[in-house]
């Protein structure tokens, strides 16, 4: 059989440390499975009066998004979205949500028949008030393709760095061995399930809670520690409730992997979400949008923006009341309630019923 072709659909700060581990593995694949070229679609801009592109093919590092790490060679940037994704058999997303549906629009009827994805991506899709749905079905929808998802505890500058961590691939069917191939290094283990909605739905939902708990860090700083616990185990409890509610079917013990309670844990104490949210309990004068443009260069956040997405969808259903943390988190963003507020909001928590 032919080797199978990979594509990265996005290069950002996950993206490229991903295509730092894709690209070393179809390097060093002696078995033939894979073909030894990785393109990785680059959403064009210019840096210090290049093309980002040009930059990351002719020095092999993407300066921008993952500054100081190389890319393999075997990682070619292409500019255009349907020329990256040509010919491809395993397509991995890998941008911002917020930008998944014009990407998946673009690239309708455009892909291998045969192909199948892999979601990387950590979000939710709100069509309309009153809807929510997963990000793996839009893909699916699109392309008229499989899509599987990988989630997990994986802050990317230290996946990059070869740091030890593990990581959750869900696929229908347990169909993702060739993803787990192209994927697994040493330090980078994979664990693969079955039950996609729900690690796709901790991996999304998860950024509403490191917001939160970075609040916290922003009000208490190291005084915080029992309270950002807290936050964290409620904001779990929200995660199981929400998914349990809204998407049954999924299995509990999903949120014990890599992309449940471990991703909760490394976004609250090192993600960026936690970060610009400490900014932000700090500096309450400052939008959320002014502090992402200062503290990511061109990186983006997905808390704020999911938290607005669920928020719409639990008001609509008049299910508001059942998820303090993910509301007040929302309120918080809107500038609606004041920071301090998110405890008043725990205090009454169902859990404490
Ligand atoms: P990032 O935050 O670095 O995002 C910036 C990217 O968006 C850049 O590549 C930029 O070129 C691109 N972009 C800007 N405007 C665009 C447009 N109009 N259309 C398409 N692309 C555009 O990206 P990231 O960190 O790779 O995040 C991608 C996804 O991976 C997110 O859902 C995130 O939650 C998830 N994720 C991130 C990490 C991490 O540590 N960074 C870890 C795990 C999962
Ligand atoms: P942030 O987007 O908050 O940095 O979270 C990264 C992540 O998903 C780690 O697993």
């Amino acid at each position: 059989t032919a080797p199978l072709k990979i594509a990265i659909i996005g290069s950002g700060n996950w993206g490229s440390a991903i295509a730092r581990i894709v690209g070393g593995n179809v390097a060093k694949d002696t078995t033939g499975k894979f073909d030894k070229t990785v393109r990785m679609w680059v959403f064009e801009e210019q840096v210090n009066g290049r093309k980002l592109t040009e930059i990351i093919n002719t020095d092999h590092e993407n300066v921008k998004y993952l500054p100081g790490m190389k890319l393999p060679e075997t990682v070619v940037a292409v500019p255009d979205v349907v020329e990256a994704a040509k010919d491809a058999d395993m397509l991995l997303f890998v941008i911002p949500h917020q930008f998944i549906l014009r990407t998946c629009k673009t690239l309708a009827g455009t892909i291998k028949p045969t192909a199948t994805a892999l979601s990387l991506v950590k979000g939710l899709n709100s069509p309309e008030p009153g809807k929510i749905g997963l990000i793996s079905d839009v893909i699916k929808e699109a392309l008229g393709i499989e899509c599987g998802v990988l989630m997990g505890a994986n802050v990317a500058n230290e996946v990059a760095a070869g740091e030890f961590c593990e990581t959750t691939i869900a696929f229908r069917n347990r169909k993702g061995s060739a993803y787990r191939d192209a994927i697994q290094t040493e330090n980078f283990r994979v664990s693969l399930i079955n039950d996609v909605a729900f690690a796709e739905l901790s991996g999304a939902l998860k950024n509403i809670v490191a917001f939160g708990a970075g609040l916290i860090d922003g009000m208490l700083g190291e005084k915080g520690g029992n309270t950002k616990a807290a936050v964290i185990r409620i904001g779990i409890m929200e995660m199981i409730d929400f998914a349990e509610k809204f998407f049954p079917g999924g299995k509990r013990e999903t949120f014990l992997e890599s992309c449940g309670i471990a991703d909760v844990i490394t976004s609250s104490y090192g993600g960026r979400n936690r970060k610009v949210a400490a900014a932000f309990a700090a500096n309450p004068d400052k939008t959320i949008k002014d502090l992402e443009a200062e503290m990511l260069n061109g990186q983006l956040l997905q808390g704020p923006g999911t938290a607005e997405e669920v928020n719409l969808f639990l008001k609509q259903t008049k299910r508001e009341g059942e998820f303090p943390l993910f509301t007040a988190v929302h309120q918080i963003c809107r500038k609606e309630i004041p920071v301090q507020a998110l405890l008043d909001q725990l205090r009454n928590h169902p859990v404490h019923q």
